[in-house]
Formats: C-alpha cells, sequence, structure tokens
C-alpha cells in the first residue's frame, strides 16, 4: 500500500507562480480545492494552525510549500557525497527520531522548489570545477524526497539530468514506495537509489505515516530490476529484547527480495550498507519530546556514552561495548545474507 501524500494546505511563493511548474502545481491544487495561499519567502510560513508544538507539528507535516530556491552555491555534505542537491525539504512521515528533528525545528513543513533547472544548472557548474573527477551529490540530505514526488517530479528530472552527465553522480535515500514513475528513468547507472529499512519492532513503534518494511523491500526489488545501483541504510539500529533475531530476519527478507527481482549479471558487489545505530542530541531530545510527549525512544543520557560531534554539538551513543557487539552482528549477517555487498560504514 502506499502513502499517498495529500496535503490540507498549500502556501506558494508569489515568485514560484513565474515558473512553469509553480503555475501548473497552484493550478492542480486549486482544482483539488486544497487552500491555496500565498506566502512571502518559503523560509517565513505563518498560519500553520496548532495550539500545541505536538499539533503545529501535525499540521506541519500536512503543509506543502511551494517556493523558489534561491542562492548559487550548494551545501556540502561530507563524508557521503561532494554537495547537496536541494529539491526538497522535509517530508510527510512522522518518525520520532526522524534525522532532521534538529535542524528544522518544530515547524517541518514540507517544500518543493520548482526552479529545478536553475538548481541542476548549480549542478552542473559544480561538475565542471572539479573535473576530471567525479562530483557526487545527495539528494536527500535535508528530506524525503519521494513522497512528494508525483507532485514535483524533481527525482525524475534529477536522475535524468544525472543520466547524462558523465562526471556526476546522485544518490537518495527513502523511506517511501512510490517508485514506478522513476522506474523507466534514463538513470545510465548514475543515481544509487538508497532505501532505508528497519524492522516491524521499530517502524509500527516510532515511526508513523511511513510505508512497511516489507514494502520498502519490495520497492527495493523494483528498483532494482529496473536497473540502479542499490543501496540498504540500516537505521536507526535499537537494542531491544529480540533486536539480533529481528534484524536477522529483516536482513534475510531483504536478501531473499533482491535474489529473486535482480537482473541477470547482478552480484550483492554492486549493493552498499549502511549501517547508523540511534544517536541522539540534547537539542533533538527536546524537539522530540515537545512534539511526541510520550515517546518511548529509549533517549536516557546516563545509559549512553557522550561523544562530541564534528559540528560541535555532541551526542549520545551506545556504549562502546554495545556498540562492538552490534557492528560484529551486523558484520556476520551481512555475509551470510549480502557475502559481497560494500558495507560503507557502520557509526
Ligand atoms: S521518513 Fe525520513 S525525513 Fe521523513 S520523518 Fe521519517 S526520518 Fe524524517
Amino acid at each position: 500500500m502506499t502513502r499517498e501524500f495529500i496535503p490540507a494546505r498549500v502556501f506558494y511563493e508569489p515568485g514560484a507562480l513565474d515558473y512553469p511548474l509553480g503555475k501548473s502545481l497552484a493550478e492542480d491544487f486549486r482544482q483539488m480545492k486544497i487552500p491555496l495561499s500565498p506566502a512571502t519567502s518559503h523560509n517565513r510560513i505563518t498560519g500553520i494552525p496548532g495550539n500545541t508544538p505536538a499539533a503545529q507539528y501535525r499540521e506541519a507535516k500536512r503543509t506543502l510549500v511551494i517556493g523558489v530556491r534561491r542562492g548559487e552555491k550548494f551545501q556540502t555534505c561530507k563524508p557521503s557525497a561532494h554537495y547537496q542537491l536541494p529539491l526538497v525539504t522535509s517530508c510527510p512521515g512522522m518518525c520520532e527520531y526522524c534525522y532532521l528533528a534538529t535542524t528544522l525545528g518544530k515547524k517541518p513543513y514540507v517544500r518543493i522548489y520548482v526552479n529545478l533547472e536553475e538548481i541542476l544548472g548549480i549542478a552542473s557548474e559544480l561538475i565542471r570545477e572539479r573535473l576530471p573527477e567525479i562530483t557526487q551529490f545527495e539528494g536527500a540530505a535535508t528530506s524525503d524526497p519521494l513522497p512528494v514526488e508525483r507532485y514535483s517530479g524533481a527525482l525524475r528530472q534529477a536522475i535524468e539530468f544525472f543520466g547524462r552527465e558523465s562526471n556526476g553522480r546522485f544518490r537518495f535515500v527513502t523511506k517511501y514506495t512510490d517508485v514506478d514513475s522513476l522506474l523507466d528513468a534514463k538513470h545510465e547507472g548514475h543515481t544509487r537509489f538508497r532505501f532505508s529499512l528497519n524492522c516491524s519492532e521499530v517502524v509500527e513503534r516510532y515511526e508513523h505515516g511511513t510505508p512497511s518494511p516489507e514494502e520498502r523491500i519490495i520497492a527495493a526489488g523494483n528498483v532494482l530490476k529496473a536497473g540502479y545501483p542499490l543501496g540498504f541504510i540500516f537505521a536507526p539500529i535499537f537494542r531491544f529484547d529480540g533486536w539480533q533475531e529481528a534484524y536477522r530476519r529483516l536482513m534475510e527478507r531483504s536478501a531473499e527480495e533482491l535474489t529473486k527481482r535482480a537482473p541477470s549479471g547482478w552480484s550483492s558487489e554492486q549493493l552498499t550498507l549502511e549501517f547508523i545505530s540511534h544517536r541522539f542530541t540534547s537539542r533533538a531530545k527536546t524537539n522530540i519530546l515537545g512534539v511526541f510527549p510520550n515517546s518511548s525512544l529509549p533517549m536516557e543520557e546516563t545509559e549512553r556514552k557522550f561523544k562530541y560531534g564534528q559540528f560541535g554539538y555532541g551526542k549520545y551513543v551506545y556504549q562502546p561495548e554495545e556498540m562492538k557487539e552490534m557492528k560484529e552482528f551486523f558484520l556476520e549477517q551481512v555475509k551470510v545474507y549480502f557475502p559481497w555487498a560494500q558495507v560503507e560504514y557502520f557509526v
């Protein structure tokens, strides 16, 4: 089952209507009878209802903003890519542990940018600057871009742009499964399509509005069949009663589906795997408890190890001996289920 995102309200920057995509989106939402209002800037949206932080958060997640992405440069995106590719900000999902909780704060409304040609023009210049090297772009640094793809078509446009760029590569990650419109895009193997996976025990407890792990695995099989380079991110990994068996089953089922759907000649050495154990910052904890006051996320500082982060704020990670056990466990499972895959990191 796919979860179609239908916003409760839409805002647009007036300048967005100067672009064909902005104009046609405004027209579509008007026909869908979704309330549509102008906003001075996509960075300052007022008028989202809600009397409590929790209600404001829920309403923000049902709010779509049609904006114009300004600026001549992209943020860097180390270590996974050279630059972020800003196509979308935020996503309609409501995962309690969302990695954007720190950056987007309590009003994470969903923004799509309609000046795609200008954005891809900047990408083109950045690729030229680094020639003859290959330049990598990450499309999910500030969003899950897939749920709004049905409105913007931005991923397809970006995928085909990178398909034509011999020195540009694109990657993004999603928890969503609405992949059909991307399966016949001319990707030329230049886009790595990654799915974020977790076991159902974790998804059912902490994610709201995202597809099940089984649906993601099936979508990953479809993407693999379409010839895309594929990756899985197992994140965030938790320790709970029975975690080993739960994650083992998840990896077993993923491997089974890929084996069934892989095009001829595919081998798991073309698959990338990333593993991220659960961690939190003090700021994220405050934001999370503001919008999910009854969250059962394990965020007890005394049970964790404090680690200084590269961006000046520290995070709470599992204890070193717990991390060691988790890493060994996952690398063991990789040997069993994806023996040739490239493990990019375990953190
Ligand atoms: S799907 Fe990803 S971006 Fe969206 S709320 Fe969940 S973690 Fe955040």
